[in-house]
């Protein structure tokens, strides 16, 4: 008898892992970018057609390669980059995976043209879907050429799944800015169809911003800067009158790269409490700059998400250093003053040594470690990092209980209180969070998560249902049918009856008939202007399925709460954009008390 088992041929393996790291035109245009800075350009173009669905193309000034780099390039786990795991721990580099180049060309038609400062010629290496179709010479001047065409041509769902071109080009902006806003040093230009949608010349970061967003913006930064033994901050916050409905405007940047932390984002926003209005969000560009051994890129294969390993500390200290520029540029209403003892700050504060912020930290507490970790969940030590998205969220079956129930040792640690909030004392301050929305955003995550991966976790009905659908809904469930079965549902069609033999694991089977019914009601496929599709069923199915006001909880479904949603990527606000926790300081509740 054969063996069963063997190995992936490599084209294969590169179109997987092309799921993970190419999602639309803008992945693309990401790390292509993210390439051409790490080659050292100092003159990059983004040059895209049809929002980056027919070409995708950035030319660079860089170093180029050889003519074996060229096609190492391509090859997967191939990065000039890291050499051996300690460098992991030290990077100043984009890239490292080395695995970017390797997936585009398994599901594309790649030209790349590349000249070396020593080369006398240029090198071209055509690729489609993985195979080399041609290596030749040209004429090219030093740098790298990389055009993308007929993106997800040999994946037609991919395909198919793209939004207008009005919404794959907003993407590929916003990754355009990410790394625009990240490089002042270098020239960018990006043209779509032929038009140019920037010309960004070399400049200070302030002139940055304002080429970016609008000459207008120069007169809306303060600037803010604080040096510690931990980080260097700079960077601006966008004033107070000024703060915007969307949360568009909010950058972190760390060792230059764009970054996302619910948590560091909660310290800005904290510093501006009571400044601006109910609904409306601060706009921030905060640039830090940290010993790469004190970070952990690698735990996203897109690389925005970062553990430090001071978050308490950095937290502090943005916070403080955001509260002290509104006080010295007198933007915060003086009243303020009064209120809080972190800004009592002096005004020579920025001509004194730098000092860590007068906020009670406790040095030896770790958030990544025992009591009170919020953080630390489904982050893997580095050493495992490669093994850390091959196992994911992995839940354990359930039946008809509402949450899974993890084996986590602080149950005594939270309650819940009116049957709507559960309170969870942290070591400096009391966290209030709303279920129903806390429920939202860990159902709309993981749903999200496995529309966009298509591994949607999947129980076995002991009975299997059957619902008889209208003719609208039959139209919706031909055209759904794929995201349906990746979100977990197991279906079978025969005439107009779902025999339904599978349901999601977040679903309880009570409600499977009723939430599926949901989804191909409300789906309104032709609206997908503002919200992509997948988007809006993971919101569909995270408001039918959440817990509502009015459920009790059993304390182990209280604990596993709390603790899967501090393993979502965002937790400052639920999926319809509404809060979903406050916190209560010990040094306000002090001031109150003990004061
Ligand atoms: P990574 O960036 O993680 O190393 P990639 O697949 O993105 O992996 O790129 C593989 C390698 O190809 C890089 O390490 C680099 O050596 C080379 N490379 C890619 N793009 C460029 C470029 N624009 N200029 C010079 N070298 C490049
Ligand atoms: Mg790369």
């Amino acid at each position: 008898m054969s063996s069963r088992i063997t190995l992936l041929p490599d084209h294969v393996a590169n179109q997987i892992a092309a799921g993970e790291v190419i999602q639309r035109p803008a992945s693309v245009a990401k790390e292509l970018l993210e390439n051409a800075v790490d080659a050292g350009a100092n003159s990059i173009q983004l040059i895209i057609k049809d929002a980056g669905k027919t070409l995708i193309q950035v030319i660079d000034n860089g170093i180029g390669m050889d003519s074996t780099d060229i096609r190492l390039a391509f090859e997967r786990h191939a990065t000039s980059k890291i050499k051996v795991a300690e460098d992991l721990f030290d990077l100043a580099t984009k890239g490292f995976r080395g695995e970017a180049l390797a997936s585009i060309a398994a599901i594309a038609h790649v030209e790349t043209h590349t000249k070396t400062e020593n080369d006398e010629v240029s090198h071209c290496l055509k690729i489609e879907g993985s195979k080399v179709v041609e290596q030749t010479i040209s004429t090219q001047p030093q740098g790298t050429s990389i055009a993308v065409k007929r993106l997800f041509y040999n994946i037609p769902a991919r395909r198919n799944f793209l939004k207008s071109d009005t919404v794959e080009l907003r993407h590929v902006i916003d990754e355009f800015h990410r790394v625009a806003l990240a490089h002042p040093e270098i020239k960018f230009t990006f043209y779509n169809n032929g038009s140019e949608l920037f010309d960004l010349p070399v400049d200070s970061l302030r002139k940055r911003i304002a080429t970016v967003f609008g000459a207008k913006w120069e007169n809306q930064l303060v600037p803010v800067e604080e040096k510690t033994s931990l980080v260097g901050l700079n960077g601006f916050i966008v004033k107070p009158i000024f703060a915007k409905k969307t949360r568009g405007q909010q950058f972190f940047f760390v060792n230059n790269r764009f970054i996302k932390s619910p948590f560091l984002h909660h310290a800005v926003t904290s510093a501006f409490e009571g400044l601006i209005k109910p609904g409306f969000h601060p706009g921030y560009f905060l640039y830090l700059i940290v010993d790469p051994k004190s970070i952990d890129i690698n735990i996203h294969p897109t690389k925005t998400e970062v553990k430090f390993e001071e978050e308490q500390n950095l937290y502090a200290i943005i916070r403080a250093s955001v509260k002290h520029s509104l006080g010295v540029f007198q933007v915060a209403p003086p009243l303020d003053f009064d209120k809080d003892p972190t800004m009592d700050l002096p005004y020579a504060y920025k001509n004194r040594t730098p000092n860590l912020p007068p906020i009670e930290v406790d040095s030896s507490f770790n958030p990544f470690k025992g009591e009170g970790n919020l953080f630390a969940k489904k982050i893997a030590p580095p050493a495992q990092w490669e093994s850390l998205f091959t196992e994911n969220i992995v839940e354990p079956p359930i039946e008809e209980t509402l949450m899974p129930l993890l084996d986590v040792p602080q149950a005594s640690r939270v309650f819940q209180l009116f049957s709507k909030y559960i309170v969870c004392p942290l070591k400096s301050q009391l966290l209030l969070i709303n279920q129903t929305r806390a429920h939202q955003r860990i159902l709309y995550e993981r749903f999200l998560n496995a529309i966009t991966n298509r591994k949607g976790q999947s129980q076995q009905l002991l009975f299997p249902q059957t619902m008889t659908l209208s003719p609208l809904q039959l139209e919706h469930f031909k055209q759904l049918h794929d995201i349906i079965e990746d979100l977990g549902f197991q279906v079978n069609l025969l005439g107009q009856q779902l025999e339904i033999s599978g349901a999601p694991i977040s679903c309880p089977v009570s409600k499977v008939t009723n939430t599926l019914e949901t989804l191909l009601e409300e789906i309104d496929e032709s609206s997908d202007s503002h919200f992509s599709q997948a988007d809006q069923i993971a919101k569909a199915l995270a408001k039918a399925l959440a817990i509502k006001t009015g459920d009790v909880l059993q304390q182990e479904e209280q604990q596993a709460l709390i603790d899967d949603f501090f393993g979502c990527k965002e937790t400052v606000v639920s999926p319809f954009n509404r809060q979903i926790f406050i916190t209560l300081d010990k040094t306000e509740l002090d001031k109150k008390l003990n004061g």
